[in-house]
């Protein structure tokens, strides 16, 4: 696979991962007018996956693809969500066995997969 569609399905993972979000945020906040006693912790979590969702915006996915485009041949690949959401360049990817339609790579800090489609010429 291309340095470069690899690139593009992480990104791809950034942003699957914003609407992901976005929809956890909705249904925490339609459940809000009927919880109570657990009031405090749903606006707790909503306010923790709103920091993450706002963490995950065009100028920092641009950033990741500008210090991808820095990285040398054989330099490590960082994982796009610890970059962007802990400013981790340090937190790399790392391949896991695959099968003959899709590779697969892990990050070693989020534990994150990610399916690379491997019929991308
Ligand atoms: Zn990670």
């Amino acid at each position: 696979m291309q340095d470069s569609d690899l690139l593009e399905i992480l990104v791809q993972y950034l942003y699957k991962e914003k609407d992901r979000i976005k929809h956890e945020i909705d249904i925490l906040r339609e459940k809000h007018p009927e919880i109570t006693s657990e009031q405090r912790e749903i606006i707790n979590q909503i306010s923790i996956k709103e920091d993450y969702l706002a963490s995950i915006t065009r100028d920092s996915i641009d950033k990741y693809q500008y210090y991808w485009a820095s990285l040398k041949q054989h330099d490590r690949r960082p994982c796009p969500f610890c970059f962007i959401s802990r400013h981790d360049s340090q937190c790399f990817l790392k391949p896991l066995p695959g099968n003959n339609k899709v590779d697969v790579i892990k990050c070693e800090i989020c534990k994150r997969k990610f399916y690379l489609p491997n019929d991308i010429k």
